[in-house]
């Protein structure tokens, strides 16, 4: 038998498992020392009370013969799509059922989503990037082109006359650098896609950390997007579900390529390969939608957000150039003294003992920044602070 020789193509380690393995070996040779983890996107906050008491819930009604239930219709069940309509009619976008796809995580929607796509086609990701989109295409042998995503650009790469893409990945906002589309920018894109015949993916995972009310928050709030764009959004990070799973797929019902219909298409390839988000989950991922869940995730992102008001007021006191922050979880710094990516990650963790994500792992642009996270305590997040200011 043979491999699949395309993964002979990838870099040999995922980027936050390369991370892992240095702080694993930190530890082993400094195990007084403690650290202040800023470098995997993992929210610490616990989960709200709406979706404790609904996963309790869901679980007391599977123990009963009434409301035990087993699989699950392939797009969601009915209650979940409905909620996730509503959460979009708030900001003037219509959805139907049809046009909802609930899935287990945004990282398995993104990375599965090119299933339905021809291998011939041209991927177009900016760099930096989040790894995933690269990485799943280059598995299955696809050829891909990097837009820059640069300090003069803003980090906000747009499309140029001679870019040619079939399928484009945009993340707004951007992990890793933070930086926002505006829905100027976006209808740009949005123009290009549907004059090409391309297509593209919008990753809204971080959505809910955008506080400019200019700031689009989904793509479906730019005109002509519904012929040309699919998003996806996640409950990680803003009710805290990285270990719960639980993500949304919006596809247009009209939209399609190659003279066939994207959302049948997806709704083909989930219902062969994927067996849906359980019960209790989608039970849980509903009370998020809820007035109240939807109090407790503005007060967590909020949480977080203060975070990061004290990171961005820290590197504007250090003069240091960085983005993100505002409307993002992340902020995206240079490294001083002209370092490297790598060097720099090494003297954070090594000197005063903080855990940050290299840029020059989400690309080539990306060598010279780093990535720090929000996504940490008010206390861990301010001695941060002091002992940046150590090394800064
Ligand atoms: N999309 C982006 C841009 C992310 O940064 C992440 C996680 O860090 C994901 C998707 C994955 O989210 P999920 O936990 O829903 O798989």
């Amino acid at each position: 038998m043979k491999l699949n020789s395309n993964y002979d193509n990838l870099k040999q380690n995922y980027l936050f498992a390369t991370i892992e393995q240095k702080v694993a070996e930190f530890k082993a040779n400094n195990p007084e020392r403690e650290l202040i983890y800023m470098g995997i996107g993992d929210v610490t906050l616990p989960l709200s009370k709406s979706v404790t008491e609904a996963t309790k819930a869901a679980a007391d009604e599977m123990a009963t013969a009434a409301g035990f239930r087993g699989y699950g219709p392939y797009r969601g069940y009915g209650f979940l799509l409905d909620a996730i309509a509503g959460y979009y009619a708030k900001r003037g976008v219509d959805l139907c059922h049809e046009e909802i796809f609930v899935g287990d995580g945004a990282k398995t929607d993104t990375a599965c989503f090119s299933d339905i796509f021809a291998k011939e086609n041209v991927i177009a990701v900016s760099d930096p990037v989040y790894p995933v989109y690269f990485d799943s295409n280059i598995m299955d042998g696809r050829e891909v082109v990097l837009i820059a995503a640069t300090r003069e650009n803003g980090f906000l790469p747009m499309p140029s006359e001679d870019l040619k893409a079939d399928v484009i990945y945009l993340c707004s906002p951007s992990n890793p650098t933070g930086a926002v589309y505006t829905k100027e920018q976006l209808k740009v894109w949005v123009d290009f896609a549907n004059k090409n015949d391309a297509l593209i993916l919008f990753d809204a995972a971080y959505e809910a950390y955008i506080t400019d009310p200019s700031l689009p928050r989904s793509i479906f709030e730019v005109e002509g997007s519904r012929t040309c764009a699919v998003e996806f959004c996640s409950l990680s990070k803003n009710a805290g579900f990285t270990g719960t799973r639980a993500s949304y797929v919006i596809i247009p019902k009209e939209l399609e390529r190659d003279g066939k219909n994207i959302g049948k298409l997806w709704l083909r390839r989930q219902s062969t390969k994927f067996n849906g988000t359980p019960y209790i989950i989608q039970r849980a991922t509903e009370a998020v939608f809820t007035e109240e869940g939807q109090r407790e995730v503005a007060e967590m992102v909020g949480y977080y957000q203060e975070n990061a008001r004290m990171l961005v007021d820290a590197f504007t006191e250090f003069g240091i150039f960085f983005t993100g922050g505002v409307n993002s979880p992340y902020i995206w710094f240079e490294a001083p003294k002209g370092k490297t990516s790598w060097e720099f990650f090494d003297l954070l963790l090594n000197e005063v003992g903080i855990v940050s994500t290299p840029g020059a792992g989400f690309g080539v642009n990306g060598e010279g920044f780093l990535r720090l996270t929000s996504f940490n305590t008010h206390e861990n997040t301010a001695r941060a602070v002091e002992l940046l200011k150590k090394v800064l």
